[in-house]
């Protein structure tokens, strides 16, 4: 099976790896309130990183420029309220 796609790309976790380290690294782009870092991983406070621009908008996965830190939480409910948004639009058949 090629895994040339998909979140476990070397790249993407070195980029991970850095962004944590960095000094922006432990505040949430997207609340602004600093993150947790002994957070267990997927939970709301957790730490996650987040694209900038989503990848399925044409984002890249592994830019620095595109990435930043962010909740778990903050994350998720962004991308959530984007896929509710599109799944609203006409799909009625009948
Ligand atoms: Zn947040």
């Amino acid at each position: 099976m090629p895994r040339s796609k998909g979140r476990t790309g070397r790249p993407y976790l070195r980029l991970r790896d850095t962004l944590r380290k960095s000094p922006g690294g432990r505040v949430c782009w997207i609340c602004g309130e600093e993150i947790d870092m002994a957070a267990p991983p997927r939970t709301p406070r957790s730490w996650s990183l987040d694209h900038v621009v989503p990848l399925d908008k044409g984002g890249a996965e592994t830019d620095p420029a595109n990435a930043r830190a962010a909740h778990y939480g903050c994350n998720s409910s962004r991308g959530s309220r984007m896929a509710t948004r599109s799944k609203t639009t006409t799909s009625r058949r009948w």
